[in-house]
């Protein structure tokens, strides 16, 4: 029934549906954010004195003044209708690291059978959407089920369109109705205040002026595979669970690598242009484009932006590339490993710290003195990194992302930091205090008044870091590519607050004890260092030897995600996220209950689609194939053989499909700590077993039986 997959038309099967035209003037000019709230925009449309009580709350983080917020709300709903929205939603971000939205219609009744668009300030500034179906990890008791949606002015709202119409879409946050956070955006927004305001003390240290704000910045480059609709639709694996399930390697994998940076095919490049002009016009400053290492992985990367906007705009971008893909006949898998064999999908995270002025603190200077600045936040992320490795790890945890970290794939499960040769022999020669190659006496005895210039690199000199520094920045690049990076950003930002905290008391002192700045800093950095530089390593983080050296340095492998969970309530990350107030207690413990949640649905429906895909698909096309083979009246020894092989091969199947299916239905108590460590230890070995015994059937079984799309058509197929 299945048996003749039409490659052509899988292949051909697009509408050319070009999106309009844009030259680089037009959408500088039209099209860039035109979606958008901007604050420009509501400068147009709000009287003096409520935009300046607006941009105090946007810029500044002041509390919103409740008195303008039935103007905004008159602006907003007067922009959004003039852009042909007729609904309006309050978008947020539950723990299921997907997005919610509840739609509204601007269609109010008037009660003498007319209606008006109505939208007030109260409606804008909280809502209360229907929350007892979303995960709260125990902090909302059932008889108190309800949650409220807060509006995030920091973030400007936007227009989502869709074939037939548009809605405003407010960015909110989402919490409990006693106040605590069920949302990723909640503890974000939170650790941009913590960083804020650990670093600006460091920074009046060196002499920056009062009244400077500091925030993270962010930009993260989004890894994808696409593949025909047509062989989506025809995988239960991919449509139940994000991945391949059962999948023969092709004769030919990502060893040409060839793809890489290749020419993009022109499906592929009119789909990139259609959700590019999409994003622009939601004011996403999308940049790069490119194809990546495996057959029919792409990337995209916008421009960095404020994290929170980032994260934002991130979940925007996922949206925005699934959605399109469908129009092109193509689906986008955002899924960590969609295919066994070759590479999978991350998002690099790249962050730094950036004040309100723009200036970023994690770039090397040309004077002597924005150098110490420097190497003191480059030190302090050192430490941060060291010291909460634990965290990093969790942040990324998920059943998905288990198979690109501590599987045999970059990067590792063990966190690193690559600094690159130049910035460790700075921080080499600091600590041995040996000095310059000069003999000018220079910034901290290093021979030169000024750093030599770091240069720039693309990701791609050390690949298998996961935590590297580039330049300017650093790039996190153990974050999973179907994940919210809020979390990954939340704790980025909470473990460098923490640590630039400690080294300003530090500085603090030295400075009261009489020494200059130079010398204070040159002391912190050099001590610093040497406590914590067991976390530099420049090497190939996919080795052997890496794992054993790792392990003589104290550092920690985490190597699955039930190896990590557990940490994220140690009494150090209570104590820490307590007491920059970004999580509470409570609010760790729901969301580590919440992850073991999800790591056990994912694993128990990848076993439950497994056993049904070989029990309803492989085995009779295999029985169909040997019943075939055995009708041939004049047996030949190739029949013979290939029978006997099929024959084998089958039963082993069988044979795992029965351990499968016990072990699918052994779910291992009613904890869920025991049940996500059942599926882990029991159910993916036993979905390994089925899935060598059907993809050896697959070699064998003559193609026109074989119910599923094959590796080479998915990722070949363009
Ligand atoms: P390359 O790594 O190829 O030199 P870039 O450094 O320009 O390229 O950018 C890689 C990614 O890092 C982009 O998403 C970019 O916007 C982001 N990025 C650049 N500078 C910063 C910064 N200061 N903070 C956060 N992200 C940044
Ligand atoms: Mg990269």
């Amino acid at each position: 029934m299945n048996h003749d997959f039409d490659v052509l038309s899988a292949a051909r099967n697009w509408r050319v549906e070009t999106p309009t035209r844009a030259t680089p003037a037009q959408i500088v000019s039209e099209l860039f954010a035109s979606d958008v709230l901007t604050l420009e925009e509501l400068k147009t449309r709000l009287s003096k004195p409520a935009y300046k009580s607006l941009r105090g709350t946007v810029e500044r983080g002041e509390t919103l003044d409740p008195a303008i917020a039935d103007t905004v709300a008159l602006a907003m709903k007067t922009w959004a209708m003039e852009k042909g929205a007729t609904h309006y939603t309050h978008w947020f971000q539950p723990l299921t690291g997907a997005t919610a939205e509840k739609h509204d219609a601007f269609l109010s009744p008037t009660g003498d059978g007319g209606a008006i668009a109505a939208f007030s300030g109260k409606e804008l500034i909280q809502a209360e959407p229907d929350a007892s179906s979303f995960p709260s990890g125990g902090l909302r008791a059932t008889f108190e089920a309800r949650g409220y949606t807060a509006w995030d002015p920091s973030s400007p709202a936007f227009i989502m369109r869709h074939a037939n119409g548009a809605t405003l879409c407010i960015p909110t946050a989402f919490a409990s109705w006693t106040g605590e956070a069920l949302d990723l955006k909640t503890p974000l927004l939170r650790s941009v205040e913590a960083l804020n305001r650990a670093v600006t003390p460091a920074l009046h240290l060196f002499g920056a002026s009062l009244g400077t704000r500091v925030g993270s910045t962010l930009g993260a480059e989004q890894e994808y595979f696409l593949i025909a609709e047509e062989y989506f639709y025809r995988r239960p694996d991919l449509v139940m669970t994000g991945r391949t399930l059962f999948g023969a390697q092709p004769p030919r994998g990502q060893e040409l690598e060839d793809h890489y940076f290749g020419a993009i095919p022109d499906r592929v490049l009119s789909f990139m242009t259609d959700a590019e002009l999409q994003l622009y016009a939601l004011g996403i400053p999308v940049k790069t484009r490119h194809n990546e290492v495996a057959p029919g992985q792409f990337e995209i990367a916008p421009i960095f932006e404020s994290s929170n906007v980032a994260a934002d705009h991130q979940q925007l971008i996922m949206q925005v590339l699934r959605n399109t893909a469908r129009k092109y006949g193509l689906v986008a898998l955002l899924h960590e490993k969609p295919f066994a064999g070759v590479n999978g999908s991350g998002k690099h995270c790249n962050w730094s710290m950036s004040t309100d002025a723009g200036e970023n603190l994690l770039e090397p200077g040309d004077t002597p003195h924005e150098n110490l600045q420097f190497l003191f936040f480059c030190a302090a992320v050192l430490k941060a990194v060291d010291e909460h490795q634990d965290l990093l790890r969790i942040s990324v945890a998920s059943a998905s992302n288990d198979h690109r970290l501590g599987a045999n794939e970059a990067p590792p499960a063990i966190i690193s930091i690559f600094l690159g040769s130049e910035l460790t022999d700075i921080f080499d020669r600091l600590e041995s205090g040996e000095g310059g190659r000069g003999t000018e006496a220079g910034l901290l005895g290093l021979g030169s008044p000024v750093l030599p210039p770091l240069p720039r690199h693309a990701g791609d000199r050390n690949r298998t870091s996961p935590f590297a520094f580039t330049g300017n920045k650093f790039e996190f690049r153990a974050v999973g590519s179907s994940q919210s990076i809020s979390f990954p950003i939340t704790v980025l930002n909470t473990i460098v607050a923490d640590a630039v905290q400690s080294l300003t008391e530090q500085l603090k002192a030295k400075l009261q004890n009489g020494l200059d700045l130079a010398e204070a800093v040159g002391e912190i950095v050099r001590d610093t260092y040497r406590q914590h530089k067991r976390i530099v390593f420049n090497g190939d983080g996919y080795s052997q030897e890496w794992h054993q050296e790792a392990e003589r340095r104290g550092l920690l492998n985490l190597r699955t995600s039930l190896d990590a969970i557990p940490h994220l309530t140690d009494p150090k990350n209570v104590a820490l996220f307590g007491k920059f107030g970004v999580l509470s207690e409570r609010e760790l413990a729901a969301r580590q209950e919440i992850m073991y949640d999800i790591y056990f649905k994912t694993v128990n429906i990848e076993g439950e689609t497994t056993e049904y895909i070989a029990q309803t698909m492989i085995l009779p096309a295999a029985a169909e194939y040997l019943g075939d083979l055995s009708a041939v009246q004049r047996p030949s020894r190739a029949l013979d053989a290939t029978a006997t092989e099929v024959a084998q091969l089958t039963d082993e199947l069988y044979d795992a499909l029965q351990n499968l299916r016990e072990q699918n239905r052994a779910l291992g108590g009613d904890e869920i700590v025991e049940k996500a460590h059942h599926v882990r230890d029991h159910v993916l070995p036993a979905m390994q077993e089925v899935r060598r015994a059907a993809d050896n059937l697959e070699k064998v079984v003559a193609e026109k039986y074989w119910p599923l799309p094959t590796y080479r058509q998915m990722m070949f197929v363009k």
